[in-house]
Formats: C-alpha cells, sequence, structure tokens
C-alpha cells in the first residue's frame, strides 16, 4: 500500500512520513475518528513505512518487508481487533508476551490494536507497562472510535492524531480515479457516505446496499403519495424489517424532502438524487414548501420517538399519512 492510497487526511500523511523520514517515531500513537475513516489503512501503510527497506516519501512495495507486509504476512507487524469483544484471551496473552522478544526480521515490530476502547484491562494495562519502559524495538498504534474510552495514562504516552471527515470533492475524485465511475454516481455516493471513504468504497463495492434502499424508499414515497390511504398497510412488514436501521430509512427521506424543496425553489445543483430529478420535479408540483418543511421535522421526530419506544408502527403508519396528506 501507499499513502497516496488512502484519501485525504493530509496534515496526518505529512507528519508520519516526516517522522519515518527523519527516524522520529514515537512509541505509542493514537489515531482517533469515527469508524471507516481509514485509520486503518492509515496504520497499516505507516507500520509499512517504519518496516520498509527503502522508504522515500512512500513504502518501496519492492522491498522484502513490504511484499510480506502487503500479503498480510509479516512476523513483525501484529494486529490484534476488539470489535466484537470476542477475542481470545489466550491471543492476546500471545501478542502480549511478542512485546518483550525482539523483532524477527525488522528493526522494528509494530503492534496496532483496532476498537482499542474495548480493549480487556489486562491487555490495557500491558500496553501501558510498555508505553512506560518502551522497549527501542517496539511501535503500538491504538485506534478509537473515542480517545476518552481509553486509561487517561496510555493517552498521555502516545501522539494523539485525530481524523477529520474526508471532503466530498476528495471522496469524489478518489472514486472517478479508482472506480471509473461517472461524475453523477460519485457525487451521489459521496452525499450519501457523508465523509467516510470506506462507506463509500463499500456502497461502490455494492457492500453497503443505502442506494438499493434508497431506489425502495423513493418508489414507496411516490407510491403513498399517488394512492389511497390502503397502501400504508402494505408496507407495514417493509418497516418492520427495517426497524433495525430505520435511521438509514429516516435519512433517504428527510434528503428526498429537502430535495423536493430545492427542486421547488429551482436550487436542482443542491438537489442530491440527481438521478432522479424528473420524479421530483412531477411531486414538487404537488407539494407546497410549507408541507415540506413539516415534513421534515416531522421527520426528524420519528427518530426521536423510535429511540423512546414510542410504538413503532404507530409512529411509522402516522408518518406515511404525513406524507400522503402533503399533496395540495
Ligand atoms: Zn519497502
Amino acid at each position: 500500500m501507499l499513502f497516496s492510497d488512502v484519501a485525504g487526511q493530509d496534515d496526518i500523511k505529512k507528519y508520519l512520513k516526516h517522522s519515518v523520514a527523519e527516524d522520529n517515531i514515537s512509541h505509542g500513537y493514537i489515531f482517533e475518528g469515527p469508524n471507516s475513516i481509514g485509520k486503518l489503512e492509515l496504520a497499516l501503510v505507516f507500520a509499512q513505512s517504519i518496516l520498509c527497506d527503502k522508504f522515500d516519501n512512500e513504502p518501496c512495495n519492492n522491498c522484502n518487508a513490504c511484499i510480506k507486509i502487503n500479503s498480510s504476512n509479516h512476523p513483525d507487524i501484529h494486529i490484534l481487533d476488539f470489535k466484537d469483544k470476542t477475542i481470545k484471551k489466550e491471543s492476546v496473552d500471545e501478542i502480549i508476551e511478542s512485546i518483550y522478544i525482539r523483532p524477527y526480521e525488522s528493526k522494528k515490530k509494530v503492534y496496532i490494536v483496532n476498537n482499542s476502547q474495548n480493549m480487556t484491562l489486562q491487555a490495557a494495562n500491558t500496553f501501558l507497562k510498555t508505553l512506560e519502559e518502551p522497549p527501542k524495538d517496539t511501535v503500538i498504534i491504538l485506534l478509537t472510535t473515542n480517545s476518552n474510552l481509553l486509561i487517561p495514562t496510555v493517552v498521555s504516552r502516545c501522539q494523539l492524531i485525530k481524523f477529520k471527515n474526508v471532503s466530498k470533492n476528495e471522496i469524489i475524485k478518489k472514486l472517478i480515479d479508482k472506480y471509473n465511475i461517472n461524475e453523477q454516481k460519485a457525487k451521489i455516493i459521496s452525499d450519501y457516505s457523508k465523509g467516510i471513504l470506506n462507506k463509500a468504497i463499500r456502497i461502490v463495492e455494492g457492500k453497503n446496499e443505502i442506494l438499493r434502499e434508497r431506489d425502495e424508499i423513493i418508489k414507496i414515497v411516490n407510491n403513498v403519495l399517488n394512492s389511497s390511504q390502503d397502501i400504508i398497510y402494505e408496507y407495514e412488514n417493509y418497516f418492520e424489517e427495517k426497524k433495525d436501521n430505520i435511521d438509514d430509512v429516516l435519512e433517504i427521506i428527510m434528503i428526498w424532502m429537502r430535495d423536493l424543496s430545492f427542486t421547488k425553489e429551482g436550487l436542482v445543483k443542491l438537489v442530491v438524487n440527481k438521478d432522479y430529478l424528473e420524479l421530483l420535479e412531477e411531486q414538487s408540483r404537488k407539494i407546497s414548501l410549507e408541507d415540506i418543511a413539516n415534513m421534515v421535522q416531522y421527520v426528524q421526530n420519528v427518530s426521536l420517538d423510535v429511540k423512546n419506544h414510542v410504538n413503532y408502527k404507530l409512529v411509522i403508519d402516522k408518518m406515511l399519512t404525513e406524507i400522503q396528506n402533503c399533496k395540495i
């Protein structure tokens, strides 16, 4: 991998590259930022750069270390992931014991701990001990969504690096360059991924189904607007199945409502669902701006109601009825 394979985070890349070039690597780093923002990818490129024999602004991708890392097969890079808390105590022990053994092949060994906020206390304490009396050859990179959830003494011994959301333009560029999709589609995907590059990539690769879901919801809203009240009951099962990710559904409806008001006001360039312009224009002729504003407010309240355990079926039925009543 290369630093340039990871979108955005230019300041962080510059800092990490400089540290490698100057051979000024700390014993501990904390990469803090939301899920799927590229913390793991950047940690891996950084680790590769530390171990690479011919680092020059980027890892060479040719030396023995690079080749092994690229095939996830380097004995001096250890990755621990506390994602689902099912990580075995033995595997934690094994890795922790290896901290005090010299690197096998390289000058240094690198530990990358993903979701470190879920670390067991035993693991956290061992890493703390290592950070207090660091063996010269060890680098620990803790990845976390929130550094406040880590032991403060660990945080104080690490370089804290905060990741920012990647700009939409950077995501669009990356999608067009890497996946050869057209600009309109790249823009829609970047809007639905909210600055999280990995989410955008999962959408392009079909591993995240939000765009398919979007097509379904837009169809439902259109049917509700153009039919009698009975149709609302036909969608009860659909929404029941969506109960666990209702926030995604509500967000799609909100974006649609916002698009309707942009279309109505002639601000087409602000529309997210540009591939549905014709339908937006048709619907926007039937709905007043005031109704749209009320709907946005209503959908926001649905999200709160669901969190507060108000009867789910009732809340959804009422929301669809409100959408239906929007017609002029
Ligand atoms: Zn190399």
